[in-house]
């Protein structure tokens, strides 16, 4: 997958729409601290599917939106939209995500327009072996997390460059339907044996 646009409004400081167009090659973002570059790293994250607040260092996800300065009034809701490249059968095709939230309703996901739950923007980054807690997404204090991370966190960070994260979550997924298949078929089993 490669991210080729990101379009932010109303999150965190980005209070006006920022178009970042994201060439081929090593992209930088400089700037003083403070200026906003770790919210860049978190819009994206927030779009990926990022549910933990407290990882987007606020203590509710409404926290996102613009909050207001001493010149201007905080925002009623934030949107973010990731335009990805995303390698197919034939070639390549471009996808947009977005992730909206409003005040006192929520998140909302589309994909190309399609309104979708968290859980398929969720899969479709796995699938694309990156996501909102994808290894690639390096952020301060991660380097020191990776070298003390625990064997069956490497082994989930190998899985994810590998491409196979998705399929744990369908695993998972079918597991489920088909313990209540089973529960099913027992449900039918006895309502058989009281009618014999
Ligand atoms: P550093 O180099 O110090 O890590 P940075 O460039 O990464 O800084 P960020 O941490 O991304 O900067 O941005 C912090 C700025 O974002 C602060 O000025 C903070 O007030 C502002 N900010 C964070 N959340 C909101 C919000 N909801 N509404 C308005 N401004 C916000």
């Amino acid at each position: 997958m490669r991210i080729k646009r990101l379009r932010i409004a109303g999150f965190k400081s980005f209070v006006d729409p920022a178009d970042l167009r994201i060439e081929p090659g090593l992209t930088g973002v400089v700037g003083p601290n403070g200026c906003g570059k770790s919210n860049l790293l978190e819009a994206l994250r927030w779009t990926m599917g990022e549910a933990s607040a407290k990882s987007l260092r606020g203590a509710e996800m409404e926290d996102v939106i613009f909050a207001g300065t001493a010149t201007r009034p905080p925002r009623d809701f934030a949107e973010v939209s990731i335009l990805a490249e995303l390698p197919t059968a034939d070639g390549v095709e471009e996808t947009e995500i977005v992730r909206r939230i409003e005040r006192g309703a929520g998140s909302a996901y589309r994909i190309d327009g399609r309104d979708v739950r968290a859980r398929d923007v969720a899969l479709l980054f796995a699938d694309a072996a990156t996501g909102a807690h994808s290894p690639a997404l390096v952020s301060q204090g991660k380097i020191g997390a990776v070298i003390a991370a625990k064997p069956a966190d490497r082994r989930a960070m190998l899985e994810e460059a590998a491409g196979i994260a998705g399929l744990h979550v369908r695993r998972r997924d079918a597991e489920q339907k088909l313990r209540a298949t089973e529960a099913n078929l027992a449900r039918l089993d006895e309502i058989i044996a009281d009618q014999d």
